[in-house]
């Protein structure tokens, strides 16, 4: 007779930014770990990495000290993850810069440019030696993303150089104006080689690998075709989602979509999954939604939830809740109810 498998121990995470004294973050990791959370994600933007290196270390051993695991987050490094933190070496690296449809080069690096790479095995070799955290959280690889003026007038990037060297080797045709689903798989097909790259370097200096990829808001088809490379990676453990139903305007049902998702494709490669729940710009009385989709997770097999941030997000004007107490309560407590 074999013995059946025991399921994963729960596992809760929160993001944590903002705060770089490790002194006022003993008084916050006191609070996260009394509250039940097994990990932290420290944003590490490029801000962080030239200038907090040993603070955000101390925030990382502290994190251990106290028996949660510590992971880092490339926080809007080269332009090219999510996060609000500006990027300096998109604006100094101009060989690495991707380029718009219109022509104009952008204070964005490139994940198909060589100062992109170069920058980012810095990044995580300080990740490795210096910082010594569990795992790096890449957190939504993207392109540039238009919005306002830019995105009405239809304009996009990549055109550089080297993306329209990319996509003429794997079509053998002329590079298009506009964004076409050829050109959007062929820059889907460059962000999984950049993470593979990425994630490989880290695999081999100790690091675990999580990825969470941003999904196209207006479409949830194809969901499992897309992960689907990066579940395939050898040194990618943990395959992430952030449905964020409140933030995309869709029903809280339609995070099962996300969920059995990547269930399926982690039972089919061995890899852990991981779900994230809105904890920034949740209007006015629609925190109970969150507890819903908690449930709803948990009951899709999910055993690792985390939040997107600290007191969901109070601290930061622009992206704090209209009532994040309200926020961090459900949260919480449907952590108490789902462990318990
Ligand atoms: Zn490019």
């Amino acid at each position: 007779m074999t013995a059946a498998l025991d399921p994963p121990s729960r596992q809760w995470g929160v993001s944590y930014f903002g705060v770089r004294n490790p002194q006022h973050f003993q008084r916050d990791l006191d609070d996260i770990a009394r509250l039940g959370f097994t990990y932290i994600v420290f944003t590490f933007s490029e801000n962080d990495h030239r200038f907090y290196q040993s603070s955000v270390a101390d925030c990382v051993r502290l994190t251990q000290e106290r028996g949660l695991q510590a992971y880092v987050d490339p926080w809007g490094v080269g332009g090219m993850f999510g996060g609000e933190a500006f990027t300096e070496r998109g604006a100094w690296d101009i060989e690495g810069q991707q380029r718009r449809s219109d022509g104009r080069p952008l204070p964005l690096l490139c994940p198909n440019s060589d100062e992109a790479k170069t920058y980012l095995v810095r990044w995580i070799d300080t990740v490795a030696t210096v910082l010594q955290a569990d795992a790096i959280f890449w957190d939504e690889p993207h392109f540039y993303l238009p919005f306002g003026e830019a995105r009405a007038q239809g304009l996009w990037a990549c055109c550089c150089t080297r993306c329209i060297e990319r996509f003429a080797s794997a079509y053998g045709k002329p590079f298009p104006c506009t964004e076409t689903s050829d050109v959007r798989h062929t820059k889907q097909a460059a962000i999984a080689d950049f993470l593979g790259d990425m994630t490989t370097v880290a695999g081999k200096k100790g690091l675990r690998n999580i990825v969470c990829l941003l999904t196209d808001p207006d479409t949830l088809d194809d969901l499992e075709s897309k992960w689907e490379p990066y579940a395939a990676m050898a040194h990618i453990d943990v395959l992430a989602a952030d449905p964020y139903p409140l933030f995309y305007g869709r029903d809280i049902a339609t995070t099962q979509v996300f969920c059995e998702a990547l269930q399926r494709l982690g039972k089919r490669y061995g890899k852990a999954t991981q779900m994230w729940v809105q904890g920034f710009r949740v209007p006015q009385d629609a925190a109970p939604l969150l507890g819903q989709e908690m449930r709803l997770m948990a009951a899709c097999g999910a055993r690792d939830i985390a939040m997107w941030s600290y007191l969901a997000t109070a601290y930061m004007s622009s992206h704090a809740c209209a009532q994040p107490d309200q926020v961090w309560e459900v949260f919480t407590q449907t952590m108490a109810e789902l462990s318990g």
